[in-house]
């Protein structure tokens, strides 16, 4: 393409990431919604009905670049709350507000919001029956050091789950998906925290993640079994399932 995208450091990347989420963290859930005209909230649910949590106390899911605890809500409700959910995230700004949503749905008990980063969590081995990722795992600079981490804090048995951007396949969907990601999302972004730049570089690192095939190899070489893929809306988002067998 020739939008020009301009290179970032390996180092800076993890900078411009944090800026973008401490900037929008209290506007965060509906940026999402703005952004996405609301098919995240599809997408995440999908995830939830994939994962079927289980409806018993000892559950436990780490639901990493959890952010305001999205998809941690998604999966309390669904396992009549009886599961327990880790958000792990980078950002204090965005557990932050995830904390308070937490108390005010009354789900504090099944809860726990650490910061920490993805290439380095703080669990011992074998601690989860399930991992979780939604638009997280493209900021982590190191997305194969990333996935051994996940691999290696789940349980024999355990589910990983990764939602995350892809490659749009349809021919006029990519064109439209195109001129709203690249001229769109940055205005949005403009208007909302006042610069564009932070998300040109989200909106390029959509681009520049491997597609849905290429990351399937990148999960199975993590260590994970029967390593699938479903695409939700023609590949705007994917979901990769593996498991620690
Ligand atoms: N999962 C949430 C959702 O779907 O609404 C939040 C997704 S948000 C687009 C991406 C999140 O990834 C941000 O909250 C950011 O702070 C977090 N993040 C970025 N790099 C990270 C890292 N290295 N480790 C943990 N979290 C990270």
């Amino acid at each position: 393409t020739s939008y020009g995208f301009r290179q970032v450091a390996e180092g800076e990347k993890q900078h411009l990431v944090n800026d973008v989420f401490h900037k929008v963290a209290k506007r965060y859930d509906i940026m999402n919604d703005v952004m996405s005209g609301g098919l995240h909230r599809l997408w995440k649910d999908a995830l939830v009905t994939t994962l079927n949590p289980r409806k018993d106390p000892s559950y436990k899911v780490l639901d990493v670049a959890g952010g305001t605890g999205d998809i941690a809500f998604r999966i309390i409700e669904a396992s009549g709350r009886k599961a327990h959910a880790t958000v792990l995230d980078i950002n204090g700004s965005m557990l932050a507000v995830g904390a308070e949503r937490a108390q005010k749905k009354g789900l504090s008990d099944n809860l726990t919001f650490v910061e920490a980063n993805a290439e380095e969590l703080p669990f011992q081995p074998n601690s989860f029956d399930a991992y979780t990722i939604a638009f997280g795992i493209r900021n982590v600079p190191h997305i194969d050091v990333a996935l051994s981490e996940a691999y290696r804090v789940l349980k024999r048995g355990g589910r990983l789950l990764v939602l995350e951007f892809s490659e749009v396949g349809l021919p006029l969907l990519d064109r439209v998906y195109d001129e709203w990601s690249f001229k769109a999302i940055p205005q949005f972004g403009k208007m909302i925290t006042g610069d564009s730049e932070p998300y040109q570089y989200l909106v390029e690192s959509i681009r520049k993640f491997p597609n849905q095939e290429n990351f399937a190899a990148i999960i199975r070489q993590a260590g994970f079994s029967r390593v699938t893929y479903t695409n939700y809306t023609g590949g705007i988002a994917a979901l990769h399932s593996g498991w620690k067998l």
